[in-house]
Formats: C-alpha cells, sequence, structure tokens
C-alpha cells in the first residue's frame, strides 16, 4: 500500500493509473480536489479495489494521521500542490498555505506515524517529495544545465513556495531522520494535462479557432518530459534512491516556447488540418510577457541515469505527437474541463471516507 497526495491531478493521476497497470499494490489517494483535481480522469479505475480515493487536504493532520493509522502505506508519494505560476502571480496565499503549511503538516504527521512503526518497517519507509526544476530559478542561455547542486534560486511565488517545501523536507531527514527523497523534475506534458498550461492550452485553442497566445518572443526555452516518463523516474527512485538525496529528472529536452507551439501547430495540420486549408500558425499571437517571466531552465537528469539507471522511453518528437492525438481523441475529457462538468464526478463517482 502507498499513499498518493495530489492523485487527481495531472501527474499524481497519471502516476496512480500507470502504477495500478504496472502491479496491484494498492494506492489511498488523498487529494482535496481544488480546480486541478479531476475525478475524471481516474474513472478507468471506478470500482477498483485497489483505489481508494478520500477527497481531504493533506494540511488535516487528523484526517492524514487516520489514513496512515488504517492504511500503513509503506510509502507516502507528495504530489499534493499548487502548481500554476499565472495563478500563483495573481494570488499567493493558496500556494503559501497547501505547498509550504501543507507540506510542513503532511511531514509532521507523517513523522509521527513513522516514528511509532517497528524497527522493520520503519526502515523501509519512505517520504518521496515531488518538486520542480524551478526552484533552481533561470539559467543564462550558455550555462550549464542544472544539477542537484545548484543553488535554490526561485523567482515566481510557486517556485518560492515548492523550494520552501524542499526545505522543509530536507530538514525533516536530517533533523529528524525521516527517510525523505526529493526529485526535481522539468516541465511535464501528456494526456490529462489542465488546459490551462502551454501545450494543451495550445491545443484546446487551436481547434476551436482561437488565438495561441504566446508569451513575449516566445523564446522563452523550457526542458519538456513525457509524464509517463516522470513517472517511471519516480517510481526508480521510490525503489531504489537513497534515502535523503535529491534527484533531478528531465528528458534532455529544451525547447524555446514558439518551437512547441510551431510544432503542436504542424502535427495538428497533418492530423486535423484546418477546414479552409490554412495553418494553425495563422492562429499565433504574442502577447505581453509574464512578469519575473525565467528565461530558460533546463536539467541535467546524470545522477538519476547513472546511479538508478532511469531513462526515458520517450523523445519530444514521440511524446508530443502522442500527446496531440490524445487531446483529439479526448474531445470530451477537454469539454468537461472547461464547462466544469468534471466536478461533478466528486458526486457521481466516488464518496469521501
Ligand atoms: P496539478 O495542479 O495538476 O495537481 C495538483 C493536485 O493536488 C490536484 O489534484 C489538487 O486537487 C491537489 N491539491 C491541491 N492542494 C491540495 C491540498 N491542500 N490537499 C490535497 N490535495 C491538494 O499539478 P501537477 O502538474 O500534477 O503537479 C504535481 C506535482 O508535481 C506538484 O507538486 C508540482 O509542483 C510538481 N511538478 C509539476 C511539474 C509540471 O510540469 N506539471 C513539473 C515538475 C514538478
Amino acid at each position: 500500500m502507498v499513499l498518493v497526495t495530489g492523485g487527481a491531478g495531472f501527474i499524481g493521476a497519471n502516476f496512480v493509473l500507470d502504477w495500478l497497470a504496472l502491479h496491484d499494490e494498492p494506492v489511498v489517494n488523498l487529494d482535496k480536489l481544488t480546480y486541478a483535481g479531476n475525478l475524471e480522469t481516474l474513472a478507468s479505475l471506478q470500482g477498483d479495489a485497489r483505489h481508494l480515493f478520500v477527497q481531504g487536504d493533506i494540511g488535516d493532520s487528523e484526517l492524514v494521521t487516520r489514513l496512515l493509522t488504517d492504511h500503513r502505506p509503506r510509502a507516502v508519494i507528495h504530489f499534493a500542490a499548487e502548481s500554476h505560476v499565472d495563478r500563483s502571480i495573481h494570488g499567493a496565499e493558496d500556494f503559501i498555505q497547501t505547498n509550504i503549511l501543507g507540506t510542513f503538516r503532511l511531514l509532521e504527521a507523517v513523522r509521527a506515524h513513522w516514528l511509532g512503526l517497528p524497527e522493520a518497517e520503519k526502515a523501509a519507509f519512505r517520504f518521496l517529495h515531488v518538486s520542480t526544476d524551478e526552484v533552481y530559478g533561470s539559467l543564462s542561455p550558455d550555462a550549464p544545465a542544472f544539477t542537484e547542486s545548484h543553488a535554490y534560486e526561485p523567482n515566481s511565488p510557486y517556485s518560492a513556495s515548492k523550494a520552501a517545501s524542499d526545505h522543509l523536507v530536507r530538514a525533516w531527514h536530517h533533523t529528524h531522520g525521516l527517510p525523505v527523497l526529493t526529485t526535481n523534475c522539468s516541465n511535464n506534458y501528456g494526456p490529462f494535462h489542465f488546459p490551462e498550461k502551454l501545450i494543451p492550452l495550445m491545443i484546446v485553442n487551436a481547434l476551436a479557432g482561437k488565438p495561441l497566445p504566446v508569451y513575449g518572443d516566445g523564446m522563452q526555452v523550457r526542458d519538456w518530459l513525457y509524464v509517463k516518463d516522470h513517472c517511471s523516474a519516480i517510481r526508480r527512485v521510490l525503489d531504489a534512491g537513497t534515502v535523503g538525496e535529491t534527484y533531478n529528472v528531465g528528458g534532455w529536452n529544451e525547447k524555446p516556447n514558439i518551437e512547441i507551439v510551431r510544432t503542436i501547430c504542424a502535427l495538428l495540420d497533418e492530423l486535423r488540418p484546418r477546414a479552409d486549408g490554412a495553418s494553425y500558425t495563422t492562429q499565433i499571437s504574442h502577447v505581453k510577457d509574464r512578469p519575473g517571466h525565467d528565461r530558460r531552465y533546463a536539467i541535467d537528469a546524470r545522477k538519476l541515469e547513472a546511479e538508478l539507471g532511469w531513462k526515458p522511453a520517450e523523445t519530444f518528437e514521440t511524446g508530443i505527437r502522442k500527446t496531440v492525438q490524445w487531446y483529439l481523441d479526448h474531445a470530451d475529457w477537454v469539454a468537461n474541463v472547461q464547462s466544469g462538468a468534471y466536478r461533478q464526478w466528486v458526486q457521481k463517482q466516488y464518496a469521501a471516507e
């Protein structure tokens, strides 16, 4: 049994789906179901006894303690967070609340539980904290990619709150001995991505005939990883990572945003040509840049590759093609997110514990 937090979000849900597709070890899935949590993503697990969904807050110590006591997971895999940079610029309170205070409360509840475990269980227990490359700040064009020893220089309220959570996790290991692992991953893309993020937004807007808004000159460089490769990296770190260590996760796929948008347009031109025969690139529209927008992130994943033998299964070319095809095949999922109908899945599919 493992306890996953934030398992109704983009990466957490992909993780839970892959986990249960690969083996039978049950998952308790604790998610508050903010706007980013979508139970429709987990519809294929309806009636599956290996998946127990619990609607709740990671900051609810009583609930977390009850779940730990009742289910005795061998690991906690912590995805739950407020994750959207733009939202953090307009209001950072929820980010501080969940990413910092929530992680603190979760760590405390887990620590108290872990201390009471018999020695063998205690030694085998793991707390895996899922974090981002954005904690390292912005790179100049010719600087080497971020390694695990790069200084923390977060620039947005989101990355600052994630950096704080990374430090708390580190301290709970150094001070209290909690067996933690941290992963810092580059930008993810793939199925079930909420259409406020760059890649799904561009696909969905393109198909709707809307403008494709590109911040500034579009030359901000991000390093992209197919979400299922991120999930395989997390499983590998959970299985074989050294306690107290941090692992960078990335696919060596640095691309400027404008190139991503052009690639999506080219794939759509091929897979779902516009009725008027024009290219989707005609919908590209440059908009005012985001304040404090980091110019470049790039992840050096050599530690994970060399020490734990992980490598991604997808190249950017194969992953982005699968992603565009997924959005073409799942118009209902997108429509339910856009209309807000996905929220009804809370009532329809699962009852909170
Ligand atoms: P997401 O926003 O899609 O999902 C977050 C999930 O957490 C949602 O289901 C939400 O309901 C839940 N949640 C939020 N606050 C909660 C709370 N207080 N208690 C319980 N559940 C709560 O995010 P994502 O893109 O899936 O990211 C998951 C994790 O991975 C985050 O920690 C993020 O920082 C990290 N990460 C994301 C990326 C990326 O590209 N998306 C890259 C690297 C790391």
